[in-house]
């Protein structure tokens, strides 16, 4: 926050500094988790990666009470409307995660009962690419929807998608070579 430090501690800002401090610093999620991409999700709110360090950790099954929507696998047309009426419901102003291949492009599920990307349907902010994505990447995703409700003014009206695609920000390394493959204490036979 763009603050100034007075004596004994005293602190001056802006209103609309502070309103949105408190906006990023307690997202509560909508999860609408389908499919393998929802594992991920739940690990990510879990102890190793801790959700709670960004105050997005309530997840809430109720939409009145959530302002971001996490939509984590694949949807199919005939969940599309129940996805739309949750959407519909939630508070303003609200923001949409679509997470991993599948919600963002249909992912392998090139069918025609399965939706080839939410935004066809719905707004979406970030997407969040992966299959699954990683934890971390579903974390900057997070961390992005974070920095627009920084720099937003108070919410005037509504809002258009934005539309933003984080990038993975870790390397995949190669498994350490010369550990041998054990299947029931025996070497695997390659
Ligand atoms: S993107 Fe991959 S991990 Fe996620 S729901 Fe689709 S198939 Fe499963």
């Amino acid at each position: 926050m763009d603050t100034q430090t007075l004596p004994d501690n005293v602190l001056t800002t802006q209103l609309k500094k502070v309103v949105n401090w408190a906006r990023r610093s307690s997202l509560w999620p909508m999860p609408f988790a389908t499919a393998c991409c929802g594992i991920e999700l739940m690990a990510t709110a879990s102890s190793r990666y801790d959700l709670a360090r960004f105050g997005a950790e309530a997840m809430r099954f109720s939409p009145r009470q959530s302002d971001l929507m996490i939509v984590a696998g694949r949807v199919t047309v005939k969940m599309m409307p129940v996805l739309q009426h949750i959407y519909q419901q939630m508070t303003e102003p609200k923001w949409v995660i679509s997470m991993g291949a599948c919600a963002s492009t249909g992912g392998v599920f090139d069918t025609y009962s399965t939706v080839q990307g939410i935004d066809q349907f719905m707004p979406v902010d970030v997407y969040v690419p992966g299959c699954p994505p990683r934890p971390e990447t579903l974390i900057e995703g997070i961390m992005a929807i974070q920095r627009i409700i920084d720099e937003d003014g108070l919410p005037k009206g509504p809002r258009r998608p934005l539309q933003l695609a984080v990038e993975p920000s870790y390397v995949p390394t190669p498994q350490p070579a010369g550990i041998p493959i054990t299947i029931g204490g025996r070497p695997l036979s390659v």
